[in-house]
């Protein structure tokens, strides 16, 4: 997983095995990451992956990065603009061979690595299983990984014109309410925790504002469902403290009403490194067999 530092952990049959690695490591600064060129990220992705492996190389690299992947090219990287562009898998899968391992690699958005880890450690790897991650920006994963750009933080949610702090400059957008950038642009005189205390505390603008976000939030998770159908729902990041699951739970239940659509569920899970590493792991296996399926 590479977010504000890269995390590495060896998997085996969907679980975690042995200690994670970190560059830089626990209690340095994370900034390292932020002036480093795209080639020598991916060079420490590799290094850390041999390293972790131990004797023998690993048979499938898995990577979790924050931004629009396709193809293992990292086509937007709102962390890390200068890895923009950037062909992360073929680089990796070169860095192994010149290290004398052949090691297959696949690159996922974070988020979606973060679904398959939870949907692989709670066993529920045979549903849609959706997360929201609440931080900076606001992110959307989904276990299966599917084709698609999925950037189901930027769903438009409302269309008051007024609704602009959206990271991405789009309109009416979820991240626009949830992001925590978008909570101090809209709040010049409070930080993002004094809204949500004050709320607490019965101040009317406050609380306001956070209903508000409940109904966003359980406005984009509807619209998930009538796209993509009923399933668990998961909320995890460092600022899903902030919801309440019982009324986003009850909103999700007014916005959706075909009955074939009923039975979702939202439940908040407490933010690790390691679900995230076991899901890009478990999604680059699957996508590895998949292919050497369809290869012979
Ligand atoms: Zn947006």
């Amino acid at each position: 997983m590479v977010v504000q530092r890269i995390a590495a952990g060896l998997v085996e049959s969907n679980q975690m095995t042995g200690e994670l690695q970190f560059f830089p490591e626990k209690g340095e600064s994370h900034d390292a990451l932020l002036s480093m060129p795209a080639d020598a990220i991916a060079a420490k992705i590799g290094e850390l992956a041999l390293a972790i492996a131990g004797k023998e190389p690993p048979t499938v690299l898995g990577v979790g990065f924050p931004g629009i992947i396709r193809n293992g090219v990292i086509e937007e990287s709102p962390n890390l603009q200068q890895i923009k562009g950037f062909r992360l898998q073929a680089a990796l899968e070169q860095s192994f061979l010149d290290n004398g391992a052949e090691v297959r690699v696949r690159v996922y958005n974070d988020a979606d690595a973060t679904a398959a880890g939870i949907a692989a450690t709670r066993g529920v790897l045979h549903k849609v299983n959706r997360v929201w991650t609440l931080g900076n920006g606001v992110g959307f994963g989904r276990y299966p990984w599917a084709e698609g750009t999925w950037e189901g933080g930027h769903m438009v949610v409302t269309l008051d014109p007024k609704e602009h702090f959206c990271g991405c400059g789009g309109r009416g957008h979820l991240e626009g309410f949830l992001g925590y950038r978008a909570m101090r642009m809209r709040f010049l005189d409070l930080e993002p925790e004094e809204v949500f205390a004050n709320a607490k505390a019965g101040d009317q603008r406050c609380a306001e504002f956070v209903t508000r976000c409940h109904r966003a939030l359980a406005a984009a998770t509807a619209s998930s469902i009538h796209m993509d159908g009923p399933g668990p729902f998961y909320l995890t990041g460092p600022n899903a403290k902030w919801i309440d699951i019982g009324v986003l739970d009850r909103l999700v239940h007014e916005m959706v009403k075909m009955s074939p659509l009923q039975g979702s569920r939202i439940e908040m899970i407490p933010q690790k490194d390691d679900l995230g590493i076991i899901g890009a792991a478990v999604n680059a296996e699957r996508a590895i067999a998949q292919f050497n399926r369809a290869a012979s």
